[in-house]
């Protein structure tokens, strides 16, 4: 009842405008826009939706958009082999390969095979290592979201205790190294986690990571914590998040919706890792205000 909502679909849009204000310093600089390839094996609607969509985002932000579409009887050599021949395009600054890729395919070869420099989605080995010691990294788009909305609610986190729900490699597990890196108390909580509404109560920050509907309950939280939602769970045709929104709006200070919180947060944050991606590698000033 009392719990502020994290708008993230305005500060998405916000961000997003943010980027496309600095696309013409970028292509004055590099003599191009900047330019993204999305490569998608298969025919799986929701990841037809998603490249679709970026797509979109990306010429609107005035960059340009490379959409690969292979069919799901490719072979890994070849799509590795498109991964390189982007690696080698000059107009290419981000590649992502969306995920989850046929079963026949190993998609850690695949993502092995991107340039880090150009691993907008920030799964690569390096990219990972990197954010871990904590040198400049790609960062995965999904959490570096969530960092953006947890620092423009909160400002400074250092001290904090956050509690990180799910350990995997696309958004626990950088979720938390990003909180470490603001300082912050961690603890990484998982399937295997003893009393994961004790753990959850200690919270200042709570990240959920799950894939269960409506898991967290507002009577696990403690009261003013913050509350960062990022399930995407479809029930009886209805998106619901992994908390319970209703019963955390009465404990908490704030709280990302779903939709509207973590998700819109993805895109906009992966048009900017392809800016920063591309000024990094060309040697560019660092793109302001993004
Ligand atoms: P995943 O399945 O790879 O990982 C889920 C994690 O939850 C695992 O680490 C597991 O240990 C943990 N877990 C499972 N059951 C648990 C339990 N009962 N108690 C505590 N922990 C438990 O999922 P993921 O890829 O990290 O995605 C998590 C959710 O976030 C999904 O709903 C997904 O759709 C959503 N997601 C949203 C976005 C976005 O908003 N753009 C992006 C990525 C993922």
């Amino acid at each position: 009842m009392g719990a502020d909502i994290i708008d993230g679909k305005a500060f998405a849009e916000r961000l997003r405008a943010r980027v496309a204000e600095a696309v013409p310093a970028f292509a004055a600089a590099a003599g191009r826009p900047p330019g993204l390839a999305v490569v998608l094996v298969g025919e799986d609607p929701a990841s037809q939706v998603y490249v679709r969509s970026k797509g979109k985002a990306t010429r609107a932000a005035g960059m340009e958009s490379f959409e690969h579409r292979l069919p799901d009887t490719v072979s890994e050599a070849e799509l590795i082999a498109l991964v390189e021949a982007l690696n080698r395009d000059p107009r290419v600054d981000g590649i992502l390969v969306q995920l989850p890729l046929p079963a026949a395919i190993d998609d850690k070869a695949v993502i092995a095979a991107i340039d880090p420099a150009k691993d907008v989605d920030g799964f690569h080995v390096a990219n990972a290592g990197r954010l871990a010691v904590g040198e400049e990294a790609l960062v995965p788009c999904t959490p570096l979201g969530c960092l953006m909305l947890l620092k423009d609610r909160l400002g400074d986190l250092s001290g904090l205790e956050a509690v990180v729900i799910g350990r995997s490699n696309i958004v626990g597990k950088p979720m938390a190294q990003l909180l470490l890196g603001e300082n912050a108390t961690v603890t990484i909580a998982h399937s295997r986690t003893r009393d994961l509404p004790a753990v959850v109560r200690r919270a200042d920050i709570v990240v959920a990571a799950v894939g269960r509907p409506e898991m967290v309950k507002g009577d696990w939280l403690r009261p003013g914590a913050v509350v960062i939602d990022v399930g995407i769970n479809r029930v009886d045709g209805k998106l619901v998040g992994d908390v319970d929104f209703a019963g955390a709006c009465e404990t908490a200070s704030a709280i990302t919706p779903v939709p509207g919180g973590v998700g819109p947060m993805t895109i906009a944050v992966l048009l900017r890792n392809t800016l920063v991606a591309g000024a990094t590698r060309l040697g560019l000033p660092a793109p302001e205000g993004v």
